[in-house]
């Protein structure tokens, strides 16, 4: 049935064909499963070798692979890569041209495809389903697998209707795979492709050469700079909420001589293909990009991904950056966030119009990247126990296992800040009631008489960056709440009069001299 390469056994076609001696990890379980005609769902991070866990199945079943895939640029990247090493691939979907398309459909009718790349768009049209449903299909894989679930952040809804595929290929197995973690999204894979009795393999997603740091924003630009100081000549990603900031930000490290380019979905596809082009030659560049920039980028040697922005949960942070060191070599990822960050991202999902139901799944995410930025102890542990993962020993390359972070008893320090916001009326923001605290004289403080409340200086005793940072963790805390156009603090009682009554304590980590280090060793 196929053509190149006669059916064969497992091992001795990825020796053959992919030139590799063994398997890794789970890689021999999944091929097991399907060549035993088992339905499986693997979970296994970027790079970690999903394509042969159905690329080697498809060509040792007799009958053609079917891959579907939602990514254009992946699939062709894929079937050039196959054709370079003899096995006869193709590929179906809509940017193909005329002749390419009706010869993949002759070698398809001819039986001589080994393996098929599809779009879900492509598959499901009714013409393209009739006709592979009389072929003999060996395997079929569902890339990309997350995007059935609506609670991702990559769901498409053409994903929905994979659930009919036993009907029009009954008893051929099918292979889920993802780099998605989350607990969540696995049960939702399962349940929409109505594959119960899957056989679930997951691969640990620790990626011990990712050094994960997470900072206080203090100074932006200058914090930024430090990490690209440390990446010259390589290539970097700084992520961005915003399409204005990407622009912003890639305007102004390119006054700086650094060979920035913004990405974002306003682009026009032009100037997206000429970003990537760039991207994937090898040269040294610093994409500055919003979400948008995501999957399919696959070039390996990503040095560094840096946020200038918080992401919306722990698994498109994971995600994100899992596109860093893909080549195995270590790599930097450095999360600046900020008070203000936090206050917005909570905004947005209140006033957003999405049902209750999904709003609530977004908002305990969103805590939970709240809790993973303002946590003292390892990262990585914190990170991997959001999928489930409980990681048994300390990370060792995260910034907290290698700069244990001071943390004390801030009760009092965090009454000062909730009883300043109090007495100035809850109409100011973090810099005006740090200012207060510290006791500055202002043109702002004498003009509401700020000067004459008890509150004014009680706080004289610390630097302007501890208060922002005590700020900033009650914010997260849930003790302050972040509004209006000035981003003006207010009390949330709820949590705040605990604290104020003294009826519970508050650990807070040491910002201050957090920041005091960094400076230190980005000097070094
Ligand atoms: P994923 O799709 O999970 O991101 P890929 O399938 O692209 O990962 O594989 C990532 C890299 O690992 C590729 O460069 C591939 O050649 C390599 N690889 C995969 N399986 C093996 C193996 N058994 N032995 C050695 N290298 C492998
Ligand atoms: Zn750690």
């Amino acid at each position: 049935m196929t053509g190149h390469v006669p059916p064969d056994s497992p091992r001795a076609i990825l020796a053959r064909v992919f030139g590799f001696p063994d398997f890794r990890g789970l890689q021999e379980q999944a091929v097991d499963a399907v060549m035993a005609g088992r339905d499986c769902l693997v979970l296994m991070p970027t790079g970690g070798g999903k394509s042969i866990c159905y690329q080697v199945p498809a060509l040792s079943r007799p009958g053609t692979g079917l891959v579907i895939s939602p990514l254009i640029a992946l699939m062709d990247d894929q079937v050039a890569a196959l054709r370079q090493v003899g096995v006869n691939a193709g590929a179906l979907h809509s940017e193909l041209e005329p002749e390419d398309a009706a010869r993949v459909r002759a070698d398809l009718a001819a039986g001589r495809l080994d393996i098929l790349y599809v779009s879900p768009e492509r598959l499901l049209s009714p013409g393209t389903l009739e006709r592979l449903s009389r072929l003999a299909i060996s395997v079929i894989a569902i890339d990309e697998a997350h995007c059935i679930s609506a609670w991702g952040h990559e769901f498409r809804p053409e994903y929905r209707a994979l659930a009919s595929l036993p009907e029009h290929f009954p008893g051929v197995p099918r292979i889920a795979l993802t780099a998605t973690a989350d607990p969540r999204t696995q049960a939702d894979i399962l349940d929409a492709l109505a594959m119960p009795d899957a056989t679930v393999l997951r691969a640990s997603f620790h990626r011990p050469n990712l050094d994960i740091a997470v900072r206080p924003k203090t100074a932006e630009t200058r914090q930024l700079l430090d990490v690209l100081d440390r990446h010259g000549g390589e290539a970097v990603i700084v992520y961005c909420g915003s399409r204005n900031k990407t622009e912003r930000v890639a305007r102004s490290l390119r006054e700086r001589d650094w060979p920035a380019l913004p990405f974002h979905a306003g682009l026009s596809p032009i100037e997206k293909r000429a970003a990537l082009l760039r991207f994937r030659s090898g040269e040294p560049v610093v994409i500055v990009a919003t979400i948008a920039f995501g999957m399919g980028i696959d070039r390996p040697d990503v040095r560094a991904v840096v946020h200038l922005d918080m992401p919306s949960s722990p698994e498109a942070y994971y995600q994100q950056i899992g596109r860093a060191g893909r080549d195995g070599e270590k790599s930097d990822t450095v999360l600046l966030y900020g008070g203000d960050d936090i206050a917005r991202a909570r905004h947005w999902l209140e006033q957003s119009s999405a049902p209750d139901i999904q709003k609530r799944v977004m908002s305990a995410r969103l805590e939970a990247m709240i809790a993973l930025t303002e946590t003292t102890g390892c990262r990585t542990q914190a990170l991997l126990a959001c999928f489930g993962e409980n990681l048994a020993e300390p990370c060792g390359h995260c910034d907290n296992c290698r700069n244990p972070v001071a943390s004390f008893d801030g009760t009092v320090e965090a009454q000062k800040v909730l009883s300043a916001i109090y007495r100035i009326g809850q109409k100011f923001g973090a810099v005006h009631v740090a200012s207060v605290l510290r006791g500055k004289d202002s043109e702002m403080a004498a003009r509401h008489s700020h000067d004459r409340l008890t509150v004014f200086g009680i706080g004289r005793d610390r630097p302007e960056l501890f208060w922002r940072g005590v700020i900033r963790q009650l914010i997260a805390r849930g003790a302050i709440r972040v509004s209006g156009e000035f981003n003006a603090l207010a009390l949330n009682q709820d949590v705040a009069r605990p604290i104020l009554r003294g009826e519970e304590r508050v650990m807070l980590r040491d910002d201050a001299a957090d920041a005091l280090r960094a400076a230190g060793s980005a000097r070094t």
